[in-house]
Parts: structure tokens; sequence; C-alpha cells
């Protein structure tokens, strides 16, 4: 959930919003295959992640479209090899909506699975927030990494939209959930939110990246991938130079030492 705005249009807009695919990079292209797909009515990005050439990629927050998701890795010869969970807010993974004071529920990891056979990946945190797949979940911590094919996707535990919110770093490229978008950052007025670890998040651990580390973020809120370079220099999010001034923005949380 990502914020009042998009909660609203939740509310009003049908499921069945017509899905928006970008194409970074194709299984003609050697070196990465990654796919950018907008589904659903809250802007939600999902992504298809592999390694062309072993013809193997995973799913990152895969939900609202399932059979679009599975159809999309089947008409590309690809072989699903995980299901990637950034955090486990029901627009990224599924659920019924019953705790955001909603009614329904939205297709995910569930369905995923009746479809397909795989593992899922996240963060130890939240494991507890992901039930009833049994050994198809794997804990993933800090600095875990997995291949996918010729490629490395390493885990970057990065706290405060939720408490085992991650993202994924593969080729230069940063997967990065609801922590950091284009020009803002993930909320941190959730239960399991917190402020002070979303700063340390963004200016800490995310802008020590390289700078020409491209960036495609969990939603569709001011484009479609951006960079570290450019969030830290655009982005006031990445730009306070105290946590209390952040705070101060942000509202409550705890003080702590990184
Ligand atoms: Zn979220």
């Amino acid at each position: 959930m990502s914020s009042p705005r998009n909660e609203r249009r939740f509310s009003v807009r049908s499921l069945a919003h017509p899905a928006s695919v970008r194409y970074y990079s194709t299984v003609d292209d050697r070196a990465i295959y990654l796919k950018q797909m907008e589904l659903g009515p809250m802007e939600n990005f999902v992504y298809l992640i592999g390694d062309p050439v072993a013809r193997e990629c995973v799913v990152v927050d895969p939900a609202w479209e399932i059979d679009t998701i599975v159809e999309t890795v089947a008409a590309d010869g690809m072989t699903l090899k995980g299901a990637l969970v950034t955090h486990t807010h029901q627009d990224h993974v599924g659920g019924s909506l019953a705790e955001w004071g909603m009614p329904g529920r939205i297709p995910g990891v569930e369905e995923l699975l009746g479809k397909v056979a795989t593992k899922v990946y996240v963060h130890k945190a939240e494991r507890e927030f992901l039930r009833g797949f049994g050994s198809d979940l794997v804990k993933v911590d800090n600095h875990d990494t997995l291949d996918v094919g010729r490629l490395t996707l390493t885990f970057m535990h990065t706290p405060g939209h939720t408490p085992g919110s991650q993202c994924f770093l593969v080729d230069g490229r940063l997967i990065s959930g609801d922590t950091l978008f284009i020009g803002a950052c993930g909320r941190t007025d959730l239960p399991g939110s917190d402020p002070s670890e979303m700063y340390y998040s963004l200016t800490q651990r995310l802008a020590a990246l390289p700078d020409e580390t491209v960036l495609f973020p969990g939603h569709n809120y001011g484009g479609d991938s951006s960079t570290i370079g450019r969030e830290k220099r655009e982005n006031p999010f990445m730009r306070y130079a105290s946590l209390g001034d952040f705070l101060r923005t942000m509202g409550g949380g705890r003080i702590i030492t990184p």
C-alpha cells in the first residue's frame, strides 16, 4: 500500500485494469531479460528478470493479473525459477484486504503457486505474513544471493516502509519495491513502518550504490525508471542532512543508530 490517493482510486476502479508492459530488455538481448509490467489499479510494477540464454527468470511481486504474468513468461520461452517479494503488502503479494477495511482480495502468490511450482523468496522479518506456503517459502536476509541462470541477484534489506522490505540488485539494476520511488519514498505511517529505518535505508544503504545503478520502483508514481544518481540529486527524501530533519517531515519514529 502506498498512498491515500491510490487507496481511494483502488476503491473505485475496476480490477480489470488493462496491463501495460514495458520491454527494457528482451530475450533477444543476451545479457539480461527484464520486463516491467504495470498491473492492477494501484499502478504496481511487476518485474520479470532473468537470463535470456539459460531461459530462466524470476518474477518480482506477483499480484493482480497472475494469468498475464504466467502467459508472458511462457510466451517468451522462459521458465519461472522463483517469486521474489519486496514486502508483503497485498498489492505486491495478493491476499485479503480486510485489514485495510476494504472488501475482496487481490490475486497474488497463492494463485501463482496454483499454476506454477516455484519457490517464494521473502525477507525473514516478514515470513510470518505469508502463511500457508510451507516449504515453497524461502526466508532470505541482507546480502543473500540467488543465481538466475548466469545472473546473480543480491538481496538488500531496506526496512522502513515495512520491517522486511527488501530491494534486489542485479547487473547494475535495482528493483526497489516501496522503499524508493522516483522523487519519493514509501509511506512510513503504516503498521510496521519505521521512519528512522527508512532514513537509513535511503541515505546509507541505497545511496551507497553507484550513481549509474538503474532504479526500477514498485509503483508508477513518477515514471518507469531512474538512476540512483538522479535520485540522490533530485529526490528530496534522499537529501535530508540528518535523521532529525527527516523525522520532522515523516513524523514520529524512534531515534536509532545505524
Ligand atoms: Zn507497500
